[in-house]
């Protein structure tokens, strides 16, 4: 199963579920940290790493012998990557997408190919838990690109009964390239009117993709039941309810996984994990979801 953790905004929580559930699954798991641009998982789960590859892109280069000054490359970039002068072809290869087809339609061969770094992947292991970031260098525009790599890696993982896909914060293009061919999009939210804005605007997009969700209401207890009336609103299944503890923060703030301090949290992840299954099976049977609510195994645990 591939499984999408995302929210529509930061802060709401959603690494914190993200690797507490990596943890809990008594099964071979990879985590895949698709927030390239902030990558913060490893620091909860304090991986070894074992292998960084630089990510690149390629880049056209013209050969200013055989170039005719046309034209025709600069009237196909979408991107302005790419600009013919009165004398000189100059290329921008910060706003280039590698798409190729300045080299297809330039009629004098004129187009071969370099490379750019735009970052880099690294793969890990904590235990059975198999990690998989990258990292954007510092100014660069193409997240995607290494989000796909970052998720090629996590795929290439054999023997893996779960991938988990820690996406982004927000809706934009990076969300989009992490959660492209997941399964179930656990949304992780908090009951306030800002993350409720964010989250209708993830929902939607989640939708759009046609993938199945359903909520994690972190912080449950310090907001009104707006989630609730828009989760009902919108017939989403709201998976689990985590109370505000303050111990808990205490423990994130330095560092720890909560399932190795609370064993109640991994109780707790263990029955958000059987209700994505459960919604999986309602969906793959035709059926809407069975109720609104929590799961009642989940919402007894208190953090
Ligand atoms: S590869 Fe695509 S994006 Fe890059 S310069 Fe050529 S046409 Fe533009
Ligand atoms: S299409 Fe080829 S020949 Fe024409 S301007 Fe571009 S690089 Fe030069």
């Amino acid at each position: 199963m591939i499984l999408g953790i995302a929210s529509g905004k930061g802060g709401t929580g959603k690494t914190t579920v993200a690797c507490n559930l990596a943890a809990a699954l008594e099964c071979s798991v990879v985590l895949a940290d698709c927030d390239v641009e902030e990558p913060n998982a490893h620091l909860f789960l304090k991986p070894h790493w074992d292998v960084v590859t630089p990510i690149t892109l390629d880049v056209p280069v013209v050969d200013a012998q055989k170039c005719t000054l046309c034209g025709a490359c600069q009237d196909l970039c979408q991107f302005k990557a790419i600009a013919v002068l009165p004398e000189t072809v100059l290329t921008f290869h910060e706003l280039c997408h590698s798409c190729g087809g300045c080299a297809l339609v330039c009629p004098a061969e004129a187009i071969s190919w370099g490379s750019r770094q735009i970052g880099e992947r690294r793969t890990g292991r904590r235990g059975p838990i198999r990690v998989v970031n990258g990292t954007l260098r510092i100014g660069e525009a193409m997240a995607p690109p290494l989000i796909g790599a970052v998720r090629q890696a996590a795929a290439d993982i054999p023997n893996c009964a779960v991938v988990l896909v820690d996406a982004p914060p927000g809706t934009s293009c990076p969300v989009v390239a992490s959660l492209w061919g997941v399964d179930y999009v656990v949304l992780v939210t908090e009951p306030t009117p800002f993350g409720l804005n964010d989250l209708a605007l993830a929902v939607a997009a989640v939708k759009k993709m046609g993938i199945p969700c359903g909520l994690v209401v972190n912080r449950c207890d310090v907001g009104d039941d707006r989630i609730h009336t828009f989760a009902h609103g919108e017939n989403l299944p709201i998976l689990l309810e985590i109370p505000f503890d303050r111990k808990v923060a205490e423990q994130y703030a330095q560092g720890h996984l909560l399932v190795d301090v609370f064993p109640e949290w991994k109780t707790m992840m263990q029955g958000l994990y059987k209700a994505v299954v459960r919604e999986l099976e309602r969906a793959s049977s035709g059926a809407s979801p069975k109720e609104w609510g929590a799961a009642p195994e989940t919402r007894e645990v208190s953090a």
